[in-house]
């Protein structure tokens, strides 16, 4: 089978027609298949093809774009409307810059910060990342200063400025620490970009290694499980001198449903993170209740929220094996969640993503608009409006990207470590919730049926505990 006739992902089928209906790329050519469909690909020699590369040329002259190498890929970035792309084979969203570590620089990273880095790690977030477990600003500024021989005070730039510059330098200049999301390739693909991202390059080019994809995400945990909570002043908290030098610590793991929230942090004891991060025992228990009680933030996130209530009011007659067993719980909710979420997506191409994002992501995106301050209970002590509001949007934004993403991730079938299970009665529900969806785009009524349908599955794991 070739590469065109492989089954294409749902959400690429949403861009490519989002592309070719948007102003930006009115008269550039492209045919329709006898079905209907768009026939994305043309190569440079055919009709459609040089008609394209005329386009394209005459799209250069109106942005003042000189006719020199790699003029085709300058021009398709600019007038790219989102600047992101979706992957053909697996539906990720990746960045059409140079925002991802070659192989090189990702093993200089990693052995320089003991991290575990992949080449799908976007440099904000290996940013974000490094700053969270308690690399300071300046020494992550200066080192990638050195490396990129940019020409910028570690100082006095910033996060932006250092990323901007760096990619610049590895796009147009002769660096090669930087790659971007998908490789330019124009006329043969519409928009100018290979159709798979750089997540799905080496299954498509090179046989079948996922090891790019075992650990895709790392940070930024809490998006990946759409957590509740106030999640921008947890990462606030996370990143402040609170933690200098410590890495910060769930007290109730957010892979378990519980709330990314800064009353719910404390500083890592012994630095292992990673031994404690979905473990929960009597004593979290207990510190998550007492916290609680004094701050009145609720610890579980909504889907989560039935097993949680069980297992409080329960866990004092529990021993710790019974704890044990409420987490496999917890483990197997967030499975068949993230499992309801992609088949919202995979179902429902047109109006699923809006649907999860107005219905579940979007009421977070005001916590964005604050900068807090925090006693060190990581209690929110007073909060200030932001005024870089260009820059609040870009991190809702990035909150959404990843969010969505996340869930194409944990269903990727490689990378799954709890299968979901929902029985035939919840997979009914569940099909009818997307056909309603679907022909209604009714989102109250789907929101209600969403939530019935995630109490019924935990009303059954309670009742085998
Ligand atoms: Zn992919």
């Amino acid at each position: 089978m070739s590469r065109e006739e492989r089954k294409w992902n749902n959400r690429f089928i949403a861009y490519m027609n989002m592309i070719a209906n948007h102003p930006n790329y009115k008269g550039l050519p492209i045919q329709k298949k006898k079905d209907g469909s768009l026939s994305w690909i043309a190569t440079a020699k055919s009709k459609v093809g040089e008609e394209r590369i005329k386009w394209c040329l005459k799209k250069a002259d109106e942005l003042g774009f000189p006719h020199r190498a790699g003029v085709y890929a300058d021009v398709m970035l600019a007038i790219h409307p989102t600047k992101w792309k979706v992957c053909q084979t697996c539906g990720r969203l990746m960045s059409l810059y140079y925002h991802y570590p070659n192989a090189n620089f990702v093993k200089a990273l990693n052995k320089d910060f003991h991290a575990d880095f992949t080449d799908c790690d976007h440099i904000a977030d290996i940013w974000d990342t490094l700053i969270e477990s308690g690399v300071k600003k300046r020494v992550l500024a200066k080192y990638l200063i050195n490396k990129g021989g940019l020409e910028l005070d570690p100082d006095d730039a910033s996060k932006e400025e250092i990323i901007d510059a760096l990619e610049l330098v590895c796009r147009k200049g002769n660096k090669k620490l930087l790659g971007p999301g998908a490789m330019s390739n124009f006329p043969d693909r519409y928009d100018g970009f290979h159709t798979y991202n750089r997540c799905c390059r080496s299954s498509q080019d090179k046989g079948c290694s996922k090891e790019n994809l075992k650990s895709y995400t790392k940070d930024r945990r809490a998006y990946e499980y759409w957590s509740d909570g106030n999640i921008h002043a947890a990462n606030q908290f996370m990143g402040s001198s609170f933690f200098d030098g410590i890495s910060a610590d769930h007290i109730g793991p957010i892979s378990l449903g519980f709330i990314h929230d800064p009353r719910y942090l404390q500083p890592m004891s012994g630095g292992d993170n990673s031994a404690k991060r979905d473990r929960l025992q009597i004593e979290d228990i207990e510190k998550i209740i007492e916290t609680y009680n004094r701050t009145k933030v609720y610890p579980m996130s909504w889907y989560s929220k039935l097993i949680w209530e069980h297992i409080f009011s329960t866990y004092k007659s529990h021993s710790g094996i019974a704890v044990t067993v409420c987490r496999d719980a917890l483990k197997q909710n967030m499975a068949n969640f993230m499992f309801i979420l992609w088949t919202i997506l995979e179902d429902c191409p047109a109006y699923g993503e809006d649907f999860l994002e107005q219905k579940l992501l979007a009421q977070h995106y005001d916590c964005f608009n604050y900068s807090y301050e925090f006693n060190s209970n990581g209690e929110i002590i007073s909060q200030q409006p932001r005024h870089f509001t260009d820059r609040n949007q870009n991190e809702a934004e990035r909150y959404k990207r990843i969010a969505i993403n996340s869930v194409y991730d944990y269903n990727d079938k490689n990378n799954r470590n709890t299968n979901s299970h929902l029985n035939r009665d919840e997979l009914k529900d569940l099909s009818s919730l997307c056909k309603e969806l679907n022909s209604s785009h009714d989102y109250d009524e789907c929101y209600k049926r969403l939530v019935m349908l995630v109490e019924k599955i935990e009303r059954r794991l309670i009742s085998s505990l």
